[in-house]
């Protein structure tokens, strides 16, 4: 009896938190205003690089995020000056839960997302309204891993978990992490083969249309590589070597109703 009150309670709550996240989705998707984006720094290790990377973060250092999605949504014809507003938080002292691993079905996510914003309830320090997606960038110093976790860009909940360098040379490759994980936050699917991370065609291409095909010149942002080569595409270092694909701009609700 108790156990299937339970139940009940439990999924009434899922129900809740899925209804409540389809409408919140369904306004930002509608783009009549900014989506209010606040980014919350943290260390990813005990490094002295990573701490004073991290005391030297200034929301300048994110203005370039907020200029890309506006030009990009007006070169879409999204009639919205300023898509995306982000806002900088002050460092956060405590690691927010690991995201699930492999098996990210909508269940885990959504059980995950409730850990996150229990957590994100007690420890958001950052001041002014509620955001409408929170990211948490984790620094790492680069020479203690060359290589970086897996980001997380979940729908349900709103917020990701994006892994970065502390490091001003990796400025321009961690806002494209940024941006695409944020975009993941807003529906966007990824446009890579998951084997291969070798870009799609033709939703993965930036000009799917160029002749000859391959090399391309840019990466189109949920592909996250650019094609050189038949089997090789590099990484881009800045956000003015991506762009967003029209498969991408409909997912986030960029051409809906035109
Ligand atoms: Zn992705």
């Amino acid at each position: 009896m108790f156990k299937r009150l339970r139940i009940l309670i439990l999924l009434f709550i899922l129900i809740t938190v899925a209804l409540g996240n389809w409408r919140t989705e369904s306004r930002l998707k509608d783009w009549q205003n900014s989506v209010h984006v606040t980014v919350y720094p943290l260390a990813g290790d005990d490094s002295p690089v990573t701490r004073d990377y991290l005391s030297t973060l200034r929301p300048t250092n994110f203005e370039a995020l907020e200029k890309y999605f506006g030009s990009e949504a007006s070169r879409l014809g999204l009639p919205l000056l300023k898509p995306v507003a982000l806002e900088l938080a002050p460092t956060l002292r405590t690691a927010p839960p690991s995201p699930p691993e492999g098996g990210d079905s909508a269940l885990t996510a959504i059980v995950w997302s409730l850990r996150m914003r229990y957590w994100a309830w007690r420890h958001d320090e950052a001041p002014g309204p509620k955001p409408d997606i929170r990211l948490f960038l984790v620094y790492h110093d680069p020479s203690r891993r060359p290589t970086l976790p897996h980001s997380t860009g979940l729908r349900e909940g709103r917020m990701a978990l994006v892994q970065v360098f502390a490091s001003p040379a990796d400025q321009g490759g961690n806002q494209v992490v940024t941006a695409h994980e944020l975009l993941h936050t807003l529906g966007a699917t990824d446009k890579y083969d998951p084997e291969t991370l070798m870009p799609r065609f033709p939703d993965g291409f930036a000009e799917p249309t160029r002749e000859p095909r391959i090399p391309q010149e840019r990466a189109e942002l949920m592909a996250g590589r650019i094609p050189v080569g038949a089997q090789t595409a590099d990484i881009p270092t800045s956000l003015a070597q991506t762009l967003i694909g029209p498969a991408t701009a409909r997912e986030i609700g960029w051409t809906h109703g035109r």
